[in-house]
């Protein structure tokens, strides 16, 4: 019988005996460092459309706002979120183990006063970076995910590079419903779904509809539900990232176009 380690086996393929824990830490990740691109996954889409929340958007600063008003912890609401996540639950069924006695969208305008809206503070620190480089290279951007109708100007005033902007209320369609995923698409000016490259946190929201819809797909594994979903049996993004740092360069490789940067 030998001694097995219970450290990590191998990180970004290397043995772990090679690596320093600040180096094991750095490169803990759900998607594997240095994703090559498939070779069979067909035309590389021209038009990129980016989800809103945990993609461009860090959306702890939300939940943060929520804990606060409704006077539980931070910690208590994130769990609480967490399995309503698991359990399949729409989000809002977390209101009904931390706050059992309100209704919240009586809080949604005290809510929304607290947030004060999206600011430069809650982009990911990829996002910017990521929208200028495709934009850089001539990739056509599009922003629109499942928010409400306020949140475009906020959207726009963060100045981010983009062809076209949208929320859900604007399209008068939600995901994950194919109308939605429709409407991207000719918002995107696209003259097939297959054109399109939709990155989105969610499975259930994104990734599942999306490519149902025709759309190609980039499953971004942040956010509380990136990390606790897992996509079903017979379903496959075509990208999967924990980050928004290595697309541009996936990109490129797909349409046999490497960067040099
Ligand atoms: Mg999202």
């Amino acid at each position: 019988m030998t001694d097995t380690p219970t450290t990590p086996t191998a990180v970004a393929g290397r043995p772990v005996a090679d690596a320093t824990d600040a180096e094991v830490i750095a490169d803990l990740d759900f998607a594997g460092d240095d994703q090559a691109v498939d070779d069979d996954l067909g035309p590389a889409p021209a038009i990129v459309v980016f989800d809103i929340g945990e993609v461009l958007i860090d959306e702890t600063r939300v939940w943060a706002t929520w804990a606060d008003l409704l006077g539980v912890s931070s910690l208590t609401f994130a769990a609480a979120l967490g399995a309503a996540v698991v359990q399949g639950l729409d989000h809002v069924e977390v209101f009904d183990h931390v706050a059992p006695n309100i209704q919240w969208r009586d809080f949604e305008a005290e809510h929304e006063r607290r947030y004060g809206g999206f600011g430069e503070d809650d982009l990911h620190a990829d996002a910017r970076p990521c929208l200028q480089e495709l934009h850089d290279h001539g990739v056509h951007i599009v922003i629109a995910g499942n928010q409400p109708a306020r949140r475009t100007e906020q959207l726009r005033a963060l100045d981010l590079p983009h062809d076209a902007i949208a929320m859900s209320a604007d399209l008068g369609v939600d995901k994950p419903s194919p109308e939605f995923f429709a409407a991207v698409v000719e918002l995107a000016g696209a003259s097939s779904p297959g054109q399109v490259l939709y990155v989105g946190d969610r499975v259930d929201n994104d990734v599942v509809p999306a490519a149902a819809a025709g759309l190609r797909t980039c499953w971004l594994r942040r956010g509380p539900w990136g990390v606790l979903q897992d996509l079903p049996d017979g379903v496959e993004a075509d990208l999967v990232l924990d980050g928004l740092g290595e697309l541009p360069l996936l990109l490129a490789e797909w349409s046999g176009d490497p960067q040099d940067s």
